[in-house]
């Protein structure tokens, strides 16, 4: 099986990893903050908090910014689980906007309807690893005393107008999951420029302790505050050994997202059936994924019998993302359903991601090509 994405790991890396190990530090040590500052220098911000996964980074991102009851977040109706449950942790509301149709990305002209008297941020999500136009999306905020948040999970080394991704928005969040572009098993991080917003999220990440107190403990005093209530979201140092011996390979696995992005590209350039995600000029996509949408007017056969079609062929294609208003959940929650955003709707009826992965070959990359357009082919 060919999958759609896959974790590369080196002697490098479990070199690095053995080597705290054998150090006394196992939790929070100093491969914590290095990795801080090795992420808050790639993407030029100026605070880094490291935690233990994407969706503790997003909660905690969520926290700097007081989401409580009553508040309101937009949300783009195509994204992970995630984006939406870490409003939902503060007892906020998340408001699903819908998605652009070529590019799949919250719909600029679609958020500023969904604003009301509540709405306190929009949480932009840079999916596949394609940057959400920012510019407007800020303007918008910058009108409405908004918070702007970036769920880049998928994003981590793309660019907008330049500005790598991280520096724009008023926090920016990204995941280490092995299928992410760098990896610590498991592992988040929150960046921004917000000094206020970092202290506050790391006490968030230790239980809503003070660190002011922590460095008086360690000098000697055994006085610790709670503030507030907090969680242990604490990433450890093996994790982050790993993080930084991966993210020194981050610029190379980029280069080959990218690469298999263009002969993905060329293959499906004038293809009626397949229409891969439109890129925007002025960006610099991070292909975090590949994701095409099957032409439902052209292909006689449903996405189901396609993806069902590949997989027995060994490829592991996959399906990114479900629209979040129609989980069950939040159908229960916040009565969303079927009418809500209609394009994200129609779009996830025909969506379907190619593999996509630093080590796969330009045989695996003939072989995904030539089965995705024999399927759509065959009778
Ligand atoms: C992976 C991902 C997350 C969550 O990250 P975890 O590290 O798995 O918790 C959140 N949002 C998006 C868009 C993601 O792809």
């Amino acid at each position: 099986m060919i999958p759609y994405g896959k974790h590369y790991i080196d002697e490098d890396d479990i070199d690095a990893v053995v080597e705290v190990l054998k150090s006394d530090w196992l939790t929070t040590g100093p491969c914590v903050e290095a990795f801080e500052k090795a992420i808050s220098d790639y993407v030029r911000a100026p605070y880094a908090i490291a935690v233990s996964n994407g969706t503790a980074a997003l909660h905690c991102a969520m926290h700097a910014i007081d989401i409580g009851p009553g508040d309101e977040v937009i949300v783009p109706a195509i994204t992970f689980v995630a984006t939406a449950n870490c409003i939902s942790y503060l007892g906020g509301k998340p408001v699903f906007a819908d998605v652009d149709p070529e590019n799949l990305l919250i719909d600029v002209k679609k958020v500023e309807e969904k604003i009301t008297s509540r709405t306190k941020a929009i949480i932009a999500v840079d999916y596949a690893g394609h940057p959400c136009d920012y510019h407007p999306l800020r303007k918008i905020c910058t009108k409405h005393g908004l918070n702007l948040i970036s769920d880049a999970c998928h994003a981590l080394g793309a660019r907008y107008h330049g500005e790598p991704i991280g520096s724009i928005a008023d926090l920016t969040v990204f995941s280490f999951h092995p299928v992410k572009h760098i990896t610590t098993g498991e592992g988040g991080m929150v960046v921004t420029a917000r000094k206020d917003f970092a202290d506050k999220m790391k006490r968030f990440r230790n239980h809503g302790i003070n660190s002011d107190f922590r460095q008086r403990e360690r000098q000697g005093s055994w006085h610790y505050e709670m503030v507030e209530l907090g969680y242990n979201y604490r990433i450890c140092d093996i994790q982050c050994a790993l993080g930084l011996s991966q993210i020194k390979k981050l610029s190379n696995f980029l280069k080959r997202r990218r690469n298999i992005a263009i002969h993905y590209l060329e293959a499906f350039y004038g293809n009626d059936f397949i229409i891969p995600q439109s890129v925007a000029p002025n960006v610099e996509h991070a292909y975090h994924l590949f994701v095409v949408r099957l032409n439902s007017k052209r292909t006689k056969k449903s996405r189901r019998e396609i993806f069902q079609l590949m997989r027995e062929k060994q490829i592991g294609v996959n399906v990114h993302y479900m629209p979040v208003h129609l989980q069950a959940y939040y159908r229960k929650l916040l009565g969303t359903g079927h009418g809500d955003c209609p394009v994200a709707e129609h779009v996830y009826k025909e969506i379907l991601s190619l593999p996509i992965y630093p080590t796969m070959t330009m045989d695996q990359i003939n072989i995904v090509i030539d089965a995705i357009c024999n399927t759509l082919n065959e009778p």
